[in-house]
């Protein structure tokens, strides 16, 4: 279980429980001092008049409750969690980024008992949880623990009865791309087989210094990451004590890595090149990496991106590998012991060998938390609940086939070397046009090669005669806006260009230059609330 796991991280012996767990703004804590700090949290919940229910082991604890748990990443932020599970409860991360409808909407569906937040956020987050009818309190800082207490004088941190493994540890709510975000509820079981697969699949060693992970930045930026990585490597050819080793990120944090890389002079690319190539590693996920970007990357850093595939609710499945070859445009293999299932559409009778990805795996969530609180609000009643709980429970077992497999929504197909490839979501990135299933993934590949082309995103318009039309909308790169506004590049242009790339039925037929895309704080774009817009114009 995880709490058998932080144990083994701290108290097998004093060298491991004063070794750094975390390094954030130049802080660094040891997992004594954040055991320590989670500890007092934990103690704090559990007096704070939140109902708690008898322990196995003679300590009442919150049985479940829901700790809503706002801070940047930080060590309060990790000690928060922890505390949260101390204490028998479930944490419920809440994202900075979330407006605030987003915010109460995700708090009312969690029915958060009690917001913990530091003080940076204490006037916000104290309204809006007044406003959930949640209790607040303050994280204090992980403080410096003296160096002469022992792990030992915390006894009862060994006696907490929660290696239940099936027990739920921690909400995380999906990144709303297609709808409202779902809490999906992982276990202590699936939090620990994540993260011992992905230790064992990326060989993840003590000595790995895991940026924005092991070492927390406050908010990402695209300066403060290269500099990080440069004062790691200094020129000189030495190696900083405490310097980075892995880097993880969305494919536009690449992106926008690789403008700033551009912007800068020839000494610092230099120097700033040579540090990034010192990394163990670096990592991409959450959407599909655009094969410029991986090139562009690779160019500058040496480092091909491993580029793999998860969701919120299994963490991650499949992986292109550490040692061998990276393969660009799929998301490579499945993890040991993650097994993943086609499943072509019955209605259809192509053998294209496309179809919906289902997936077991022993990280996969337990369901999706789907409170019934606008009923339980109306009526009140627990006969309303109950007929809730059994709608929820519906909602969760629609995710998953007969035989156990988490129906993942996105479409994909094996290659010819075992490769995964992701071809979009299949509600709103596979596209029927005339009788051939598109991929919109794949149009905006090889759109993206084209050099007017900052950001594109294709998806299928009602069409008369093809049931579908192919549209392209496109934010040109600053050059292009500066020069010739909005003639930046036609469809002509772009079709002609285009044609050696895609099959004709490939090519889009309307296109439309933007500014931006309308992207949600994971960088992604809302396709199916687009649809509902351009079709209405
Ligand atoms: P919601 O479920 O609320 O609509 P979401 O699905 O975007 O939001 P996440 O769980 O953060 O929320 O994202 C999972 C999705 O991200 C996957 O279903 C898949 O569509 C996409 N994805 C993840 N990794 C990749 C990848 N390497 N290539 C392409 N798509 C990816
Ligand atoms: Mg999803």
């Amino acid at each position: 279980t995880f709490m058998e796991l932080v144990k083994k991280v701290c108290w097998r012996g004093i060298e491991a429980a004063d070794s750094i767990a975390i390094r954030a703004e130049h802080e660094s804590y040891s997992y004594k001092q954040l055991i320590s700090s989670a500890w007092e949290i934990s103690n704090l919940l559990c007096n704070s008049g939140l109902e708690t229910v008898d322990g196995v082991r003679g300590r009442r604890h919150l049985g479940g409750a829901r700790i809503g748990i706002v801070a940047k990443p930080s060590a309060e932020f990790v000690a928060g969690i922890l505390a949260t599970w101390f204490s028998g409860g479930v944490a419920v991360p809440l994202a900075l980024s979330y407006p605030e409808t987003e915010l109460l909407h995700v708090m009312n569906d969690a029915e958060i008992s009690m917001v913990l937040s530091t003080e940076d956020h204490q006037q916000l987050m104290q309204s809006v949880a007044a406003k959930c009818a949640a209790q607040f309190s303050l994280i204090p800082s992980v403080h410096r623990i003296s160096s002469h207490e022992s792990v030992h004088d915390h006894p009862q941190i060994e006696e907490i009865a929660l290696d239940k493994g099936d027990d739920p540890a921690l909400i995380i709510y999906t990144s709303g791309t297609t709808g409202k975000p779902k809490g999906a509820v992982h276990t202590h079981k699936s939090i620990t087989a994540q993260v011992q697969t992905l230790a064992e699949a990326w060989e993840y060693t003590s000595t790995d210094q895991f940026l924005n992970w092991v070492e927390f930045m406050p908010k990402f930026s695209v300066r403060g990451v290269w500099q990080r990585w440069r004062e790691s490597y200094p020129p000189n050819g030495s190696k900083a004590d405490d310097a980075i080793t892995v880097f993880t990120g969305v494919p536009t944090i690449y992106s926008r890595l690789i403008q700033g890389y551009e912007a800068m002079d020839p000494d610092q690319q230099a120097a700033s090149a040579s540090a990034a190539r010192q990394l163990r590693l670096t990592m991409s996920g959450s959407s599909a990496l655009p094969l410029p970007v991986m090139q562009e990357w690779e160019a500058i850093t040496g480092h091909r991106l491993l580029e793999r595939y998860g969701m919120t609710e299994f963490v991650m499945a499949i992986s292109n590998p550490l040692r061998g070859v990276r393969k660009a445009g799929t998301v490579g293999k499945p993890f040991p012991g993650v097994q993943v299932k086609i499943a072509e559409d019955p209605n259809e009778n192509d053998t294209t060998g496309v179809g919906e990805l289902c997936i077991r795996s022993p990280s996969m969530f337990k369901e999706y938390w789907k409170l019934p609180s606008d009923i339980e609000i109306l009526c009140g009643t627990k006969y309303f609940v109950c007929i809730n709980l059994i709608l929820m429970s519906q909602v969760t077992e629609d995710s998953f086939t007969d035989d156990g497999f988490f129906r993942t929504g996105d479409a994909g197909k094996i290659d010819e070397d075992g490769y995964y490839v992701i071809l979009g979501r299949t509600s709103a990135d596979i596209m029927k046009v005339g009788g051939y299933k598109l991929s919109a993934l794949e149009i905006e590949s090889a759109l993206l090669e084209h050099p007017v082309v900052a950001e594109c995103c294709v998806l299928g318009l009602p069409d008369k005669t093809y049931g579908e039309a192919v549209c392209a909308i496109i934010v040109p790169v600053e050059a292009a806006k500066r020069k010739q506004e909005s003639s930046a590049i036609s469809l002509e242009e772009l079709c002609e260009w285009a044609k050696d790339k895609l099959a004709p039925y490939k090519l889009p037929t309307r296109l439309f230059l933007w500014e931006s895309l309308p992207r949600n704080a994971m960088g992604k774009v809302n396709k199916k609330e687009l649809k509902k817009v351009l079709a209405d114009e």
